[in-house]
């Protein structure tokens, strides 16, 4: 920083220091300049009233010196006068003896000048020259008898006059004694004085008024004070007067040390001032000043303390400060926490998930599904799902090194483990699906839970799914896969850029004949003969290839593209059926029908148009992927539709949203057990329970039953033991095309009579 900037800083006014400092520095300075003024004042007039006492003084002195000096010229004159002899030269005019008498006479008396003036006006003179003029005007006062003693200007020079009548024993003349008032006689009066002041006497013309107050006028030397004591004159056209002066800065001089130290004292006060102020003033508004910095850190988003330097206002109010940002720190922290935490368990979310897999180095994220939530939770309440959660979690962390597992959705938990090769993070994923099936304790019941693992490695949120999404198409993967855990796929999967053209892809196929239905047959258990067909849409695509219909179906239903795929289906599955009728056939073609549609009114006026035009035997599959919307309106559809003849059959019943509250409201005519609970029908006790309860319930409530996913013999066989009424499946057959399953159904004996045995 420079001088000139530290100097801008300094008297920077926004600053409460420099403010404060000029302030006072002000007051200061305006207190110092006032006293000095007082000081001056009375100094001064204390000075002048010295000056103008000594004045008046030698004024008056010289009015004694005046008289003294006239009484002894005057004396002297008489005495000349009065003597006879002189008398006599003078009346005889007798000049050289008049002459010799005033030279004996004016240096007996010491006087400059003696003249002897006659009544005629003729005057013999010694020691000095006068002009007529002079000696008229001199004539003149003393022919008058006026005055005999007063000042007159001989050749511009001030003399002291007296004059003597001489009598013999008329008036015949005037002894005249003549005095210089010169420049010596000035200095002897001045040296009688107390103050060197200045004295000259002034013969003026015009009245002489005088002025012996002493006043104050200027004058060469700076203002003066000066008093004018008039003296008698002995011109009557002119007076006189002794003029005193002395000028104020003399009189002020012998105070000009004082002055100097006052202006000492008052700069060194000042400088003094200066600091104090400074200090004073950076030691109040540094506390001031930190806490400013505080408050403006804070605005950064720092969480600033400001230092408590002191017990007084301003450090209660640093107190103060400090315990606001604590709190405002406090609660942000519970805030964050709050963002990060399900309300309901205080298990860590899905964003805190994310946040410990893209900070851990070899990241997977396992996402864990628990089947059946649903069922469960309306079974339990949602306090207990809470504990249940809880409890879960807890038990999958220990497993995962203590990772803390995080709630991601409803029935769905997340945890980021670190593992070296997928195959280990599915190991890890399936040994914890295996301890979850122990049953967990809530209160004082015991809950069965069951787990679907899908695992996904944090590759960096390169990828434009995220990796709780890839974790939880995995769990659908394992699911479809029947595996307790398994890996995101990405070739099962398909692109996800791909797939956001897939709908329209779809729709334009569907159009020109890129979509078509297979058909697979339902073996009626009791009649041991196939009694119908469910129609499974195909699609190939002309780059992708095979397209499963669990994906497009599911996004045709997110997108809103599903009535018009459905109503395409209905179509084609009438034609079909016509074709099955033709070759001798009247199978009964199961039509699967998207939950969602069940709120469309106009989709049901059109499907029951259409049924109803053709008369051709079709069964509505409902599958119910998502949660229906509206459920009365849902309830109602299905009531028209039962109405008009048409069977109506609930599909996946076990892995969906279906219960058994929803299983008594509707006018259903078939169930259909989930293909996951019949592949495990051999190995699973579990399964066989449940199976067993599912056909006895679906009977007393007057449904059929169908199980798929039949894929074995003994499976088939295990079903026709529990009273099952139809079996569908790879091991009857698989889906196929229209010309296949007319081949098949001309064929039939094979697979019959492999049922048969
Ligand atoms: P879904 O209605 O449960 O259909 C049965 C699925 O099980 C079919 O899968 C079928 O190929 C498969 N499957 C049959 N037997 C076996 C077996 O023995 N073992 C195994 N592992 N699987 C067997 P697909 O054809 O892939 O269809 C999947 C799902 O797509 C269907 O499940 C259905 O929900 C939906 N879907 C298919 N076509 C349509 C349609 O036209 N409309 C609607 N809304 N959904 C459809
Ligand atoms: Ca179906
Ligand atoms: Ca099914």
């Amino acid at each position: 920083m420079t001088l000139v900037e530290r100097g801008h800083r300094l008297l920077d006014f926004r600053h409460l220091r420099t403010r404060l400092t000029v302030l006072y520095l002000g007051l200061f300075g305006l207190a110092l300049i006032i006293s000095a003024m007082a000081v001056v004042t009375a100094v001064s007039a204390s000075a002048k009233g010295v000056v103008r006492e000594e004045m008046r003084a030698s004024g008056a002195v010289y009015d004694q010196l005046w008289k003294a000096r006239s009484a002894q010229l005057s004396q002297g004159a008489g005495v000349l006068a009065q003597d006879y002899g002189f008398r006599e030269a003078v009346a005889t005019n007798d000049e050289a003896t008049v002459r010799s008498a005033l030279d004996n006479l004016r240096a007996r008396q010491g006087v400059d000048g003696a003249l002897i003036l006659d009544t005629d006006g003729y005057a013999t003179t010694t020691g000095l020259a006068l002009s007529d003029d002079t000696l008229d005007t001199l004539y003149r006062s003393l022919d008058s008898g006026r005055i005999e003693s007063g000042v007159l200007n001989i050749d511009g020079q001030p003399y002291q006059m007296v004059a003597a009548p001489v009598m013999a024993p008329v008036l015949i003349g005037w002894v005249v004694f003549a005095e210089r008032l010169d420049a010596a006689q000035m200095r002897m009066l001045e040296g009688l004085s107390a103050i060197p002041l200045s004295a000259s006497v002034i013969v003026a013309a015009g009245s002489q008024t005088g002025q012996s107050q002493p006043t104050t006028v200027p004058t060469p030397d700076g203002p003066s004070m000066l008093v004018v004591r008039p003296l008698p004159s002995l011109d009557d056209q002119a007076g006189a007067a002794l003029r005193l002066t002395y000028p104020i800065s003399k009189a002020m001089q012998p105070y000009s040390a004082l002055f100097i130290w006052l202006a000492v004292i008052g700069v060194a006060g000042l400088a003094i001032m200066t600091i104090g102020t400074w200090a004073l003033s950076r030691g109040l508004t540094r506390p001031i000043a930190a806490l400013d910095d505080a408050v403006h850190r804070l605005q950064q988003g720092e969480y600033a303390q400001a230092p408590v330097t002191s017990v007084d206002e301003i450090g209660r109010l640093a107190t103060s400060f400090n315990a606001m940002v604590t709190d405002l720190r406090d609660r942000e922290i519970r805030l964050t926490q709050m963002a990060l935490q399900d309300q309901e368990t205080g298990l860590p979310n899905r964003v805190a998930l994310e946040e410990r897999a893209r900070n851990m180095p070899e990241a997977w994220v396992i996402l864990f599904g628990i089947e059946r939530f649903t069922v469960v939770r309306n079974a339990i309440g949602y306090d207990s799902m809470a504990l249940l959660l809880t409890a879960l979690a807890e038990r999958l962390s220990r497993l995962a090194t203590g990772s803390p597992v995080s709630l991601i959705g409803a029935g769905a938990l997340g945890v980021v483990v670190e593992a070296t090769s997928q195959s280990q993070a599915v190991k890890l994923a399936t040994r914890m699906v295996e301890a979850a099936q122990t049953p967990i304790k809530v209160g004082r019941a015991k809950v069965d839970i069951a787990l679907t693992a899908g695992v996904a490695a944090h590759d960096g949120g390169n990828t434009e799914v995220s990796v709780v999404d890839r974790a939880a198409i995995a769990v659908d993967q394992a699911r479809a896969g029947r595996q307790p855990a398994a890996a995101f796929d990405a070739s099962a999967y398909g692109d996800p850029g791909d797939n956001l053209s897939l709908i329209s892809d779809l729709m334009a196929a569907m159009k020109s004949g890129g979509v078509s239905l297979a058909y697979q047959p339902k073996y009626d258990l009791r009649s041991q003969a196939i009694t119908g067909v469910e129609a499974l849409m195909r699609w190939t695509h002309p780059r992708r290839g095979f397209v499963s219909p669990d994906l497009f179906i599911g996004m045709a239903e997110e997108t809103g593209h599903i009535r018009p795929l459905t109503e395409w289906a209905i179509r084609r599955a009438i034609e079909d059926h016509r074709t099955m009728v033709d070759a001798g056939h009247d199978l009964m073609v199961s039509v699967n029908i998207s939950g969602r549609l069940l709120s469309d009114d106009a989709f049901a006026d059109f499907a029951l148009g259409e049924v109803k035009a053709s008369g051709a035997r079709l069964c509505f599959e409902i599958t119910e992927t998502a949660v229906i919307d509206h459920p009365e309106v849902a309830l109602r559809i299905v009531e028209r539709f039962a109405e008009a003849g048409i069977p109506v059959s609930l599909d996946d019943y076990g892995s969906g949203l279906s219960s058994l509250a929803y299983l008594k409201q509707i006018r259903a005519d078939e169930l259909k057990i989930d293909k996951a609970f019949i592949l495990g029908l051999e190995e699973s006790a579990r399964d066989v329970l449940l199976v067993k309860s599912t056909i006895d319930l679906a009977h007393s409530l007057g449904l059929k039953v169908t199980a798929e996913g039949v894929e074995t013999a003994s499976t088939l066989a295990l079903l026709s033991g529990m009273g099952c009424d139809l079996a569908q499946g790879y091991f009857i057959a698989r889906p196929m095309p229209m010309t296949g399953l007319l081949e098949f159904l001309a064929a039939p004996v094979a697979s019959e009579a492999e049922v048969a045995a």
